[in-house]
């Protein structure tokens, strides 16, 4: 099995890590051209910075090939900057893949200065949550699965083929969120 990153920008290195540690039979391949897409059976969107990963997938012809792909059923997980890029509604701006269920606000949770560590149940996991300028998840449709939460408001949510977390799981040593992911890919094979 194929599991991709997103490589144009943010913590591609860190995910890439992640998924290795996982099982070392999944190759993890950075995703930067069509062909690469076409390669994986699953895909990553990074954190980073949203306006730039906007700017640089509409560079790189990458917004039609990957929207495509989800809508036929890739599993993909945004993290972040990565979940702002999923979200059919952004305060403020418009959306861009349109395709989760969501409305996110940016930078809800504080500038950098305000970047945090918590601890919460993600799916009946314990696990530690890392938030760096994060979006807040402000609504979520009917259709969209709550996996954690902080504070009262959802920080990990999944609706089919589409995993969005507000934290970073690969700024961890826990790769349990990427397992989980990767059971997304594994039962569509
Ligand atoms: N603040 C970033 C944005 O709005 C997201 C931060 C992150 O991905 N760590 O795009």
């Amino acid at each position: 099995m194929n599991i991709g990153v997103l490589a144009l920008q943010g913590s591609v290195a860190e995910h890439l890590k992640m998924i290795k540690s996982v099982n070392k039979k999944i190759n993890a391949v950075p995703v930067k051209t069509i062909d690469e897409l076409a390669s994986v059976d699953g895909l990553i969107i990074p954190g980073g910075e949203s306006t730039t990963l906007r700017k640089l997938m509409d560079d790189f012809d990458l917004f039609t090939p990957v929207r495509e792909r989800i809508v036929a059923g890739m599993p993909v997980w945004g993290t972040c900057a990565g979940l702002i890029l999923l979200a059919n509604r952004v305060e403020g701006e418009l959306p861009y893949f349109s395709l989760l269920d969501a409305e996110v606000k940016r930078n809800a949770y504080g500038r950098q200065i305000d970047s945090f560590v918590t601890e919460g149940d993600f799916d009946g996991m314990y696990i530690n949550m890392v938030f760096i300028r994060a979006p807040q998840i402000t609504r979520v449709g009917d259709g969209v699965e709550v996996l954690a939460e902080y504070d009262g408001k959802p920080v990990a949510v999944r609706q089919g083929n589409i995993l969005a977390t507000a934290f970073h799981p690969e700024m961890t040593k826990d790769n349990r969120v990427h397992k989980y992911f990767i059971g997304m890919a594994d039962s569509k094979e």
